[in-house]
């Protein structure tokens, strides 16, 4: 729903220490290439952890979606339009950005949420390249399931792909939201009939991991081995680590079969390679994937149309941005899958 747009707006302050305050902030006015979104929703990201504690000085924020209601000199969107903004703010010059590689853009000139306002606030100025249009029936809520969620592990499947074009079996190590996305990813782009082994500490999520069609495997009570063994498998082609734990990376690793590939998108701690049996012998890779590119959002809007349902189901919590202090306290708390925040 359009409503007139005020001057000023009451946005969430992250102080730090784990307290988030309101404050009052002008309502941006969209410049050549920009437009002012009025954000609908916006997800919670543990990569806010840092934000939370140690405070930020802009509105964080960068899984969100909203309707243009002001569009700047020099844009095509509609003023109406629902859409999502991808995170960085790209170039769409340099070598990278040439040939698609959006998210390794050399002369980046934004996060947004990070060094930038981003979407927790009730308007969001974006400039025009970041903003992702989605169909008129789908809710913002849904839209944000473009960014972290699909947007993330859809690259991280499609980098597995670059070495591995046969991928018949899967381990996905931690079942956090992004555990939870590249589950429902994998299922989505591979076939439901994928098997997707998933391991967490947390019951929880490994529940709601199984209910979305995962094997689930208890690593606080079993090693991933004897959990593969329990369902008929003694290696995977894939593992996508989303804990960025050593020993999980470890274990995941260990799992591969040759020709196997390890994709890293968790950020955390480190991995001890031996190179001749881990890698050389075996033909194994190891690959970092790190957010998207943002022509992958095409492809991803249609898996979303398809399969709309199924992906909301990684959505636990929706909570109205007043209570931003419990829903981030939900969260980290760990037994939540994705927890959005809706205006
Ligand atoms: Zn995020
Ligand atoms: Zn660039």
């Amino acid at each position: 729903m359009l409503k007139p747009i005020p001057e000023v707006m009451i946005v969430p302050k992250f102080e730090g220490g784990g307290i988030i305050s309101f404050h009052e902030k002008d309502v941006p006015v969209p410049g050549v290439g920009q437009l002012l979104l009025q954000l609908g929703a916006n997800a919670l990201c543990g990569s806010e952890r840092g934000q939370f504690y140690q405070g930020s000085e802009v509105t964080p924020g960068h899984e969100g979606a909203g309707i243009v209601v002001a569009a700047g000199p020099g844009t095509s969107t509609s003023v109406g339009t629902p859409g999502a903004v991808f995170l960085m703010d790209f170039c769409g010059e340099c070598r990278s950005c040439a040939l698609g590689f959006t998210n390794q853009c050399l002369h980046k000139r934004a996060d947004y949420g990070f060094n930038v306002d981003g979407g927790f606030g009730a308007y969001e100025l974006v400039n025009e390249n970041v903003f992702f249009a989605v169909d008129d029936d789908m809710s913002p809520t849904e839209a944000t399931l473009l960014l972290d969620i699909m947007g993330t592990n859809g690259h991280g499947i499609r980098r597995a792909q670059l070495v591995r074009g046969d991928i018949e079996s899967a381990v996905v190590s931690g079942a956090g939201p992004i555990g939870l996305g590249m589950l429902a990813m994998l299922k989505v782009m591979l076939g439901f009939d994928l098997p997707v082994v998933i391991t967490d500490v947390v019951p929880y999520r490994l529940k709601l991991a199984e209910r979305m069609g995962g094997l689930p495997v208890n690593v606080a009570e079993g090693t991933l081995a004897e959990g593969l063994k329990r369902y008929g498998l003694t290696e995977v082609d894939a593992a996508f680590d989303t804990s960025g734990r050593a020993v999980a990376r470890r274990a995941a690793l260990d799992a591969l079969s040759k020709r196997g590939v390890l994709i890293c998108i968790g950020h955390g701690q480190g991995l001890d390679l031996t190179i001749s049996p881990d890698l050389i012998g075996p033909e194994r890779a190891v690959i970092g994937s790190e957010y998207f590119c943002f022509n992958e959002l095409p492809e991803n809007l249609e898996y979303l149309r398809q399969h709309r349902d199924y992906l909301m189901r990684i959505i636990t919590h929706r909570l109205p941005v007043s209570e931003i202090q419990r829903a981030f306290e939900l969260f980290f708390g760990g037994a939540t899958g994705k927890v959005v925040i809706e205006q």
